[in-house]
Parts: C-alpha cells; structure tokens; sequence
C-alpha cells in the first residue's frame, strides 16, 4: 500500500507529511512516496524523509498511490487512479462541485475540517491544531505592526499604559490570542456568543463581554451557528463601547460553510485612533470586519487591517508537525495493523470525515447543497 504526499502550491509552505509520521508509517509496513521538495518550505528536507525510509519521486509518480495526502485540494492530480483515497483540508461546503466531481471520478474523499468534534476525535482535529497556531501568530503579527509597547512600563521618561486588545470568538484561536496578548501584558476583552466560553475566557485573565440571547449552538456538534439579526445589533452596540477604545482587535468568528458574521462596522473602525491593528483570522470566508480584504493589509484612517487566514502556514515546521501528527492518528483508523486500508463506515469518525465514496457523495450537507 502506497500513501503519497503531494508538494503544496506557494505560497503555502506547510506540508502534510512530516519525516517522524513517516518514519511511524514505514513501521506499519506502509510504503511512503514524497514528492521531491515537497516539505522544503516547512524546513523538512528530502533528506529527513529519506533517512526514516520514505521514498522521494517526481510528482508524476504519485498517481501510482493508494492514499494521497495533501492540504489543499488544488494540488490533486488529474491523472490518478479511480479508487484513490483523498485527504486533505478541502472545505467541501464551500467546494461543493469539487466534490462532485471527485465522487464521479471514483475517488474516496475525507475532508479533515469536517472531522466530528468528539473528544475522541480531537488528536486528529486540523481545524484545531492550525487555529492554535493562528490564534498565536495574529497576537505576535499585531504587536510587531503596532506602534506602541504591549506591555505597560513605568520609565524615567513616563509611564506607558499597557495595550487595550479586543478578542472576538473564543474558540481555539482566540483562547490561544488571549493566552499569548496576556503573556505580552495587554488587557484583554472578549465577545462569544457562546456563554459557555466566559469561564475560560475569565481563567486566562481577560474580561468577558456579555450580550443576552445568542442563539444555542449546543446542538451543532462543536461548530458555530448564525446569530439573528436582533441578537447582532445587540452585539454591535455593545462592541462599538470597548471596540473605540481598543488598540488591537484579533477576530475568529467564523461558521462553517457560510459566510463569516461582519461584527466591526465602517463606523467602529472609524472610532479606532490611528495606529491601532486589526488582525481578520476570518479573511478567507469574508472577514468579520468591514473592510477586510482577504490575504492583504488595508490601512482605513490609519487603522491597519490585516487579513490572514493561513496564520499557521507562518510557522510552518510546527504546523506541519502538528498536522500530520492528527493525519496520522486519521490514518490509523482506516489502516488495519498491516497496513492495509480497512475502511469502517460504521466508524463515527471516519463516517464523519467522509465526504465521497464508491461514486456517491455521502456527506448529508454536501449533498443537500448539491440539491
Ligand atoms: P470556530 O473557529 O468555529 O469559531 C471561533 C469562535 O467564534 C467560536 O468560539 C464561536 O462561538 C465564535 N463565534 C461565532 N460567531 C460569533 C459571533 N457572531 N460573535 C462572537 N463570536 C462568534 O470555533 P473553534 O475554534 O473551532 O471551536 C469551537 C468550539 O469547539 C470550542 O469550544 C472548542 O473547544 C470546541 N472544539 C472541540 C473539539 C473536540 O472536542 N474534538 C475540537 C475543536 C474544537
């Protein structure tokens, strides 16, 4: 059995194979192709892989495999068998057609971003060990672009107050910002709609923004759901307080498959003084700021607006690391202890992560869009 891993289009310089996984699959008795340089950009050599035993081919060669690994579903080949196995990140809500097309071609599809969100699932959840990463990297990105300390300093030459950061969405990226602003010593706030989150929030140090009425989204295995329109004004009106006098704002709040929710307006950029940062983890669904232009930095009134929703391609080697360490755990579901494919769809997991099979598109969501 054939596992190949596909080198990733620039500017992603993650990718999805990691030498260690390599070295663990060899050890099932699976056979590794890499496609040369594949994970160069991630600081992972040809050599490294090599030496645990993987095999380095031409990117040609990996239409001979059984199972291809990828992030992006741009990089699959045209050319590869019928009964191919396809993993990788591929947002098939908004890929719909995509996906369509794959189940014509024969392929079996699992999307790691639709992975259930149980607790036995988490050592393979992508979602969550690149969000920790970006959650991460916007607090750094933003302090290094802002134009005053984080922290506060009492100096022979007067005191510097301490930076006001505002935290929307308390997910894995936004509890990893708030832990990282608090490192730097910022005062923190947060908006979630979930009250759930306020605990954790306050256990980190920052203050919760509270705003009745938000819609449950206990039901939605894990994943955001759409506010109403009233709960929105709501919370806009309650934002627009602690968004004027903040100097950085970090946003997360994203749904899956849809559209993310504009929480900022023009107006409360406008009450932004000039230096203050935006960092829109959101970009890539449409940002949750008004004004953000997805993988571009705007500067609105002197406010900086950076959109950047592959914060977890910056630190490559680690994201890497932690991404192939959750297709690994992934694969051992749907390899027997030989290494050979052993697909159980009465697994929740791999049921779950599944969004095409034997011809057929078999995630419900997929399919109802299709409809
Ligand atoms: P996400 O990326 O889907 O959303 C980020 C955050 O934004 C969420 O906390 C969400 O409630 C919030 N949000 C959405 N709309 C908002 C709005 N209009 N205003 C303010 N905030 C808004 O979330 P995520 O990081 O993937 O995690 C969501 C939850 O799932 C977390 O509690 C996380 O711990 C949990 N989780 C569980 C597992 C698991 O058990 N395997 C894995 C990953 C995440």
């Amino acid at each position: 059995m054939i596992i190949g891993v596909l080198k990733e289009a620039s500017p992603e310089t993650r990718v999805s194979l990691t030498p260690e996984v390599t070295q663990a699959l060899v050890k099932m008795g699976v056979q590794v192709w890499i496609a040369q340089g594949a994970g160069d950009s991630a600081f992972y050599p040809d050599a490294q892989y090599e030496a645990v035993g993987g095999k380095l081919v031409a990117p040609s060669a990996l239409s001979e495999a059984d199972i291809l690994l990828t992030i992006h579903p741009e990089n699959i080949p045209t050319t590869i068998k019928s009964n191919t196995i396809l993993m990788g990140v591929f947002q098939p809500l908004f890929k719909a057609p995509l996906m369509k097309e794959w189940a014509g071609k024969g392929y079996t599809v699992f999307s790691l971003d639709t992975i259930p969100r149980s607790t036995r699932a988490q050592s393979m959840d992508v979602l969550s060990s690149q969000a920790n990463i970006a959650g991460y990297k916007a607090v750094l990105l933003a302090a290094s672009q802002y134009c005053r300390y984080f922290p506060m300093f009492m100096t022979a030459a007067g005191s510097i107050p301490p930076a006001k950061v505002v935290i929307l969405g308390a997910g894995v990226a936004g509890l990893q910002a708030i832990a990282t602003a608090k490192r730097l010593g910022a005062v923190i706030e947060v908006s979630d709609t979930r009250p759930a989150v306020k605990e954790e929030v306050m256990s980190l140090g920052a203050k919760f923004i509270e705003v009745e009425g938000a819609a449950d989204a206990s039901k939605a295995g894990g994943y955001a759901v759409e506010q109403t329109e009233e709960f929105q004004a709501r919370q806009k009106a309650r934002l627009a307080e602690s968004v004027k006098k903040s100097d950085i704002i970090i946003t997360t709040a994203q749904i899956p498959g849809r559209k993310a929710p504009v929480i900022i307006t023009e107006e409360m950029v406008a009450s932004m003084r000039p230096g203050s940062v935006i960092v829109d983890i959101a970009a890539s669904t449409g940002g949750n700021v008004a004004g953000t232009k997805n993988n571009e930095t705007v500067v609105v009134n002197g406010v900086t607006i950076i959109g950047n929703s592959n914060l977890a391609a910056t630190a490559p080697a680690d994201a890497s690391k932690v991404y192939a360490k959750n297709v690994l755990n992934f694969l051992k579901l749907i390899l027997d202890k030989d290494g050979n494919i052993a697909l159980n769809f009465e697994d929740d997991i791999v049921k779950g992560t599944a969004i095409a099979h034997a011809g057929q598109i078999v995630n419900d969501r997929v399919a109802t869009l299709l409809n």
